[in-house]
């Protein structure tokens, strides 16, 4: 009896403390955190009223208090930023889902992509024009097809036999992105398709995208987004092409652009910090800042992006006057804003 007192106390009783610390410790060492964007540009403060500005304030700051109690709650990364996109994408306040803008023949035309850290698994859709989150169509092709991207009316349907929401073309419509695409074919349009010139940037600014960072050190990222204004029609960007416009690895980070998608194409920004992280060593934030104010900016390419590492640091890099943008993490830092100055 003695004995087995004696052994409780000095051995069994502090291994269950010792355990116990450590796996506590461990589990608090684990951050979370969450960023998201609503597009980026160079726009003039003074052009946005305080109404709208409040208004994308409000509903990022929306989006990001769901994110933060999901990832609280243990939820997957995979889920929040699905969750958080599918919020933008429902807003007609972003060029996402609702309220895309118009290509050339006065149409929606919606790209999505999603990536899992983890597996490295990644699905996307481009060029949709019935499903009411796309982003949640490109979730389906990466679970539930063996293809990693679906294009045109064939994603749709796709999706639709997935059993996603289908809804009519016009359930996009925003009145303010009509009259965007208006004033874009009043002004900017060359008759010759092939020349179709870009729209401004405050033509075409909202895309929305997510990166999260969950409990179990799993990182994802999802883009959305209709585009541009006066697009070719079948013009894809770089929003739903992976390692352009979106990429994650928990071995580097997640990360998930907005801006000029050809040259986001051309220059594979999401992969290529990714890659300076892995392999050069960089940190997210200097890798971040090479290409898109060094590179990017080198040929007047337009941008941003978010993006967060394994150890949890958050980025929010752009070269434009404006990113919308706002994060969250596990130590209590929270904010949204609209301007560089901010
Ligand atoms: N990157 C998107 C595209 O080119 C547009 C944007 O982010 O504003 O389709």
């Amino acid at each position: 009896m003695q004995l087995i007192r004696l052994f409780i106390r000095r051995l069994l009783f502090p291994i269950i403390i010792f355990g116990y610390l450590t796996v506590g410790m461990t589990i608090a060492a684990q951050p979370y955190a969450l960023v998201i964007h609503g597009g980026s540009g160079n726009i003039d403060p003074q052009s946005v009223s305080e109404e709208r500005k409040e208004a994308y304030l409000g509903k990022m700051a929306e989006a990001l208090k769901v994110g933060e109690e999901m990832l609280k709650n243990g939820a997957a990364s995979l889920d929040v930023v699905e969750t958080v996109v599918k919020i933008m994408e429902d807003s007609p306040l972003f060029n996402a889902g609702k309220g895309a803008v118009f290509n050339i023949d006065g149409k929606n035309e919606l790209d999505a992509s999603i990536m899992c850290g983890a597996t490295h698994n990644a699905g996307s859709v481009a060029g949709l024009s019935t499903i009411k989150n796309p982003v949640s169509a490109a979730r389906k092709v990466m679970e539930e097809s063996p293809h990693v991207m679906l294009t045109g009316k064939s994603a749709d349907a796709f999706a639709y036999e997935h059993g996603l929401e289908m809804v009519d073309p016009g359930y996009f419509f925003d009145q303010i992105r009509w009259d965007q695409y208006r004033e874009y074919v009043r002004n900017t349009f060359n008759r010759d398709r092939g020349q179709s010139i870009p729209a401004d940037d405050d033509l075409k600014m909202g895309t929305v995208g997510a990166v999260a960072l969950d409990l179990e050190g799993n990182i994802a990222a999802a883009t959305s987004t209709g585009g541009m204004t006066g697009k070719y029609p079948g013009r894809v960007g770089d929003s739903p092409l992976i390692g352009a416009g979106n990429y994650a690895s928990n071995l580097s980070c997640g990360v998930s652009a907005t801006g000029h998608g050809e040259f986001f194409i051309r220059n594979m920004v999401a992969y290529d910090i990714a890659a300076r992280v892995l392999y050069k060593g960089q940190t997210l934030e200097e890798a971040a800042n090479e290409v898109i104010n060094g590179k990017l900016k080198e040929q007047n390419a337009n941008g941003g992006i978010i993006a967060i590492d394994k150890d949890g640091n958050v980025v929010m890099v752009f070269n434009t006057t404006a990113m919308f943008r706002g994060y969250i993490n596990s130590s209590g830092e929270k904010g949204a804003w609209i301007f560089r100055e901010e």
